[in-house]
Parts: structure tokens; sequence; C-alpha cells
């Protein structure tokens, strides 16, 4: 048998790090990373045999479990008819109609035209090129501890794999790159009223997570995504609305839906980012929005963007097929999962005398450890929480076989395969965990 570690041995003779995906290290964890052989259902299984139910959920696509069926047979016969053909298919149109069709609120529908790439970097990256496309000018604005993939304009202040190691940008991007990304703090709307009344006329538009889930789960304050809409089109600027995480995630519409639930005039981003779920586990993303601005992307405007595997027939068959099974039953299981499953954390660490706080959105949710007087809404107070507490208690949980994310800065992701059953033996093992953060001590300073 080959084990964990003689396979990131191996690994990291070759790949830096060992890994593809700098999370996937543990190094801020500790420990071997566990080499998945497997997974099915709400568990993954380890090249040496051992079983974890999976908090990861291939960080946030696996919505409906593992290998569901039918997206795997889907996913078997389109590869039967052919891997990538470089041309139209059928299925393009039709996933992209579902999921123009999803984001619907009292006859508002933000999409009205999408295209597909491979990854939700390229998304983003695309959606910010549309905005100076549009504008005719240089300046983004985005928030602290936000994430919107890897491209250079939106590795400044970047929450996930940057948070977890503490890294205020990458090494690799240019001053002048930097300089034309103006971070502001999250949940700030002074700040973004402030920095569009002086350099308004010169920015192109603001991108912003829906609701923020890469420096752990930090919702956006009632009025905040409504507000910076406000702002940014009274200055001529456009938004950008990143659903790649929270995107079919937290409801059939996403967080944008969950938000506009009820609301009369539904808020209107102009461009719009998804991933993750909407290939249910295969290699797609898409940006998507409004017609006007939509459509300044080549062939028939003049804002370029292409791709060699751009609506691959996998992925394309693996996002219809998720797509259409993830209906409301989906949502109210994975809700269900996710309230039990907080409820059991709280109770485990209050028993434990773990100053703590469950952070949520939606379905999505993180523990940010210490005091706190209400929600953390900004970077700076998740930093200045006792993530020290986290390492332990992933670790606890990890012995027990319950897999949580390798940090203390990623939002938990349950699935509908994650029934009262799984959530009973997650909980089982909580009290061994929540006695291992209770123990942990700060580093020294
Ligand atoms: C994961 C993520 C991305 C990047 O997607 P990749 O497919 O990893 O490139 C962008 N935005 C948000 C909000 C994300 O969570």
């Amino acid at each position: 048998m080959t084990t964990n570690a003689e396979l990131f041995e191996r690994s990291a003779r070759i790949i830096p790090g060992g890994v593809d995906s700098p999370v996937r290290a543990f190094g801020s964890v500790g420990g071997v990373p566990r080499f998945i052989a497997s997974a099915s259902g709400a568990t993954v299984t380890d090249v040496e045999g051992r079983q974890y139910i999976d908090l990861v959920g291939s960080w946030g696509p696996a919505l409906l479990g593992h290998a569901e069926p039918h997206v795997v047979a889907a996913v078997q016969e389109a590869a039967a008819r052919g891997l990538s053909f470089g041309a139209p298919i059928e299925g393009e149109a039709e996933l992209a109609e579902l999921v123009a069709a999803r984001v619907e609120r009292a006859g508002v529908r933000p999409v009205e035209r999408l295209r597909f790439v491979s990854t939700g970097t390229e998304a983003t990256m695309t959606a910010i090129r549309l905005m100076r496309g549009a504008t005719g000018r240089d300046l983004i604005v985005k928030f602290s501890g936000l994430y919107h993939g890897h491209s250079d304009s939106l590795l400044v202040d970047a929450g996930s794999g940057l948070a977890t190691f503490g890294l205020p940008a990458s090494a690799g991007v240019t001053a002048a790159t930097s300089a034309q990304t103006i971070v502001l703090p999250y949940n700030d709307l002074d700040a973004v009223r402030r920095v569009f009344d002086e350099r308004g006329d010169d920015i192109a538009g603001i991108i912003v997570e829906a609701a923020a889930a890469n420096m752990g789960v930090v919702a956006p304050l009632p009025g905040f995504n409504a507000g910076i809409i406000d702002i940014a089109h009274a200055h001529g600027a456009l938004v950008t609305y990143d659903e790649v995480l929270t995107g079919f995630r937290v409801s059939e519409c996403g967080w944008w839906g969950l938000e506009n639930a009820d609301a009369a005039e539904p808020y209107r981003p102009d461009l719009m980012t998804f991933g993750k779920v909407i290939g249910g586990g295969m290699p797609i993303a898409a940006v998507g929005g409004r017609a006007g601005v939509m459509d300044l992307l080549a062939p028939v405007g003049p804002v370029y963007q292409a791709g060699t595997l751009s609506g691959n027939p996998l992925a394309i068959a693996g996002g219809i097929t998720t797509l259409r099974l993830a209906d409301a039953t989906v949502y109210e299981r994975v809700d269900a999962a996710s309230a039990a499953l907080r409820d059991a954390i709280g109770e485990a660490l209050d028993a434990a005398g773990v100053a703590h706080r469950i952070q949520t959105a939606g379905s999505l949710f993180s523990i940010a450890f210490g005091e706190h007087d209400g929600p953390l809404t900004d970077y700076a107070q998740v930093r200045a929480s006792e993530t020290w507490r986290y390492a332990p208690f992933f670790h606890a949980l990890l012995d027990q076989g319950v897999a949580a994310p390798p940090s203390a800065y990623e939002a938990w992701f349950v699935s509908a395969a994650h029934d009262a059953e799984i959530v009973d033996r997650i909980a089982a093992a909580l009290p061994r965990a929540a006695a291992a953060a209770a123990e942990a001590r700060p580093p020294e300073a």
C-alpha cells in the first residue's frame, strides 16, 4: 500500500509543495494531506483506505454529494461521444439558459447573456476586462479579504490561500497592476462613497463576492450589495457580483436570489460570475450579465476572450445534470444539514468553554474563535480572531474520520448527501475536537 506520507513526499519532489492548489498542502494546520482515491455521497476515501466524512465538497461543487450517479452517467455518456471538439455544441445554450432562468426575481433577470470558461479565475478576469472595456477606465475596486481567483489584478489583499498563508499580495504582480486595484474594507459603504467621490471618474467598476466566504464566512450587511451598485452607477462605473462560490449553493438562485427573495425591486449587478456548483465537479465557470456589456465580447465586440476547452462537452453535461437535479428538495436538505451541524458545533464548543461565533451566509458557515460582540463584518476582525485554535480542532476531527476544511479561513461545505446519520457521526466527534480547541495556546509572539 502507498501511504499519504509517501505520496506527499513523491509529489513534493516534482510538484511545488506537492499540490496543485496551495490550501491542499495543510500548510496552516500542519500534517500530511490525505490523497483521495475515491469519493461517494458525503464521504471521501484516501489511498490508505480510510474513509472520512467530507466537509470540503471540492470547495463547493459537490452540492449533490460526491459521484452523484446521474451526473457521473451524463459525463460518461458525453465522453463516449468525444472529449472536445473546439466547436459549438447544443448543450452550451441549454446550460446557459438553465443558469439565466434561475437568476430571476420579481421579473428582474440580470443574466441576459452568458459565456462559459473553464475556471472561476477566468470568469472574474473576463469580468474585469469587460468593465474596463465598457467604461474606458482603468481602476478596479475590490474588498480586503475577498477572493476572486488568481488573476494579477485581483490578487491584492485577497482571501482563500492568501489569507491562509497570511500573504498581503502575490510576488510577481507588478506595482503598476497593484496600483490599479483599490482595496477597501468589506461592508464599509462610507469607504466606497469616499473613494468614488475622489476618483469616481477613473473607476471602471467594483468586484465583490455576493457573500464573502474566502476569509471565513462574512455575510454582507443589509443594504451593502445594493449600496455599492447605487454608488458605482451614480459614477458611471459597473459592478461584478462574484457568485462563483455562492451561486446555486446557498439557494436555487444563489445569494442574489436569497437576498432579493422578498424584494419588490431586486438590485441589479451589471455582471455576475459563476463556477463551482455549475459544473458539479467538472471544470466549468461562466461570466454573465447585461446584454449591453456582455455583447462587447468578441466576436460581437472588441473585448477579447477565448478558450480551447471552453464549453467542454463533458463539463457541459455535468453542469446540465447537476443544475437539473438541484431542486428545492436539495436546498432544503443542505440547509437542514448545515443548521444541525452548526448547532452541534455550537453545543460542543459551549460545553468545552470555548468562546466562538459561527459565521453564516445561507448554508455556508465558518467558526470564528474568541469573544465577539456580534457577527464579524470584515477581514480585520477575522484576522484578530483566535485562528490558532483551529489547527488542533481540525486535527482532532480528522483523527476521528471527519475532514473539515484545512484552514480557518475557508467555509465549510455540506451536501444533499449529508443526512441525519452523517451529522450524528460528526456530532460524536465534536467533543474531543472542542476539548483540543480549548487546550490550544496562542503562538509565541
Ligand atoms: C473559487 C473562487 C474563485 C476562483 O475560481 P477557480 O475555479 O478556483 O479559479 C473566484 N471567486 C470566488 C468567490 C471563489 O470562491
